[in-house]
């Protein structure tokens, strides 16, 4: 099974009936670059930015951020590399960033994501200037995690377009064209607004981790309550196909890099549903590609449809199981 893995990577990633998907990496630290290299990614859909930022006692400044995100994006030789800005707080903590906000940044709901960004726009500007130095070497995108309003879509871009201008000031190097900015779609108000949300943003993620979450008010850090999390859910799966059906729309690029997107469970309904593009753990992404190339896109695309007709999880769990089983 290994060796048939590791000639996975040679082939290209294409379901039975020619259509190619895109398979991208998930990051959190530039020493996974190896295994990255490894595993057949094209791309990096989701940089977890804050991983350099947690397990240490200082905030790295603008050119340790710039080394490590260069290093990343010259390791992809050419290669797209979505970066996202920090997305500190509920399960992942960095006290050195939050100090003075009490436990507001612990909490699910409370001072995480862009709204901490926003709240601390000197770590924000930093974190952009690092960002489009990096551009400099290859092409990146910017991600913003946690959004719930088009106005810290707007905020942001105000801030990225004043560094820019300061940076183009210093004759710093920069990205020769300014990076697109992205949403992730992960808290339900993005989802419900991503009509409004698709004017603003250059793409979306879909943050299926956060969105099951928070849709169905189960904290994912809870054992307790772990059984009820269920990313079939109809309402996850209603908010997610709004979201994509959005993005088209404005013709906007759409990707999913939650945990579903390298289960090769998930794999037929997603591209059943029109995503081409998912962004998974390094080491998912033989196995994902193994399931992409047995599927026949048209009958993905027929379940998925039926799929999105039922009321009941453990119905639709049944229906994408039994399809699974037959091919
Ligand atoms: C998600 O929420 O699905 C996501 C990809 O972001 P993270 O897992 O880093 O919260
Ligand atoms: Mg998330």
């Amino acid at each position: 099974a290994l060796a048939r893995l590791s000639r996975m990577k040679k082939l290209p990633s294409v379901t039975r009936d020619g259509v190619a998907i895109t398979l991208h990496a998930n990051v959190e630290l530039p020493m996974e670059m190896a295994t990255v290299a490894r595993s057949g990614a094209t791309g990096i859909g989701l940089l977890r930015t804050e991983f350099m930022f947690m397990n240490r006692k200082d905030i790295p400044d603008e050119d340790e951020q710039y080394r490590d995100l260069r290093d990343i994006v010259a390791a992809m030789n050419g290669g797209l590399v979505t970066i996202r800005t920090l997305d500190i707080g509920g399960e992942k903590a960095a006290a050195q960033l939050t100090d003075g906000f009490g436990d507001s940044t612990a909490s699910a709901l409370g001072l995480r994501g862009i709204r901490l960004s926003l709240a601390k726009p000197a770590i924000l500007e930093t974190q952009f200037a690092a960002i489009l130095r990096a551009g400099a070497h290859g092409p990146v995108r910017i991600l913003l995690p946690m959004v719930s309003t088009i106005d810290e879509v707007r905020h942001a871009r105000d801030i990225l377009a004043r560094v820019v201008r300061r940076l183009k000031r210093k004759r710093v190097k920069i990205a020769p064209t300014p990076p697109p900015i992205g949403v992730m779609i992960e808290v339900p108000s993005a989802a419900l607004s991503a009509d409004a949300l698709a004017q603003s943003a250059d793409f979306f993620a879909i943050g299926s981790n956060d969105l099951t979450q928070y849709t169905l008010a189960i904290d994912r850090t809870d054992e307790r309550v772990a059984h009820l999390y269920d990313p079939l859910h109809p309402a996850v799966l209603r908010l997610i196909q709004f979201s994509t059906e959005a993005a088209w729309r404005a013709r906007k690029p759409v990707s999913i890099c939650g945990e579903m997107a390298g289960d090769p469970r998930f794999c037929a309904l997603l591209l059943g549903l029109g995503f081409r593009e998912l962004s998974m753990a390094p080491g998912s992404i033989g196995l994902v590609k193994q399931r992409i190339r047995d599927i026949e896109l048209a009958a993905a695309q027929r379940r998925a449809q039926v799929i999105m007709d039922q009321i009941d999880a453990g119905r639709i769990a049944m229906l994408l199981d039994d399809f699974n089983a037959l091919a």
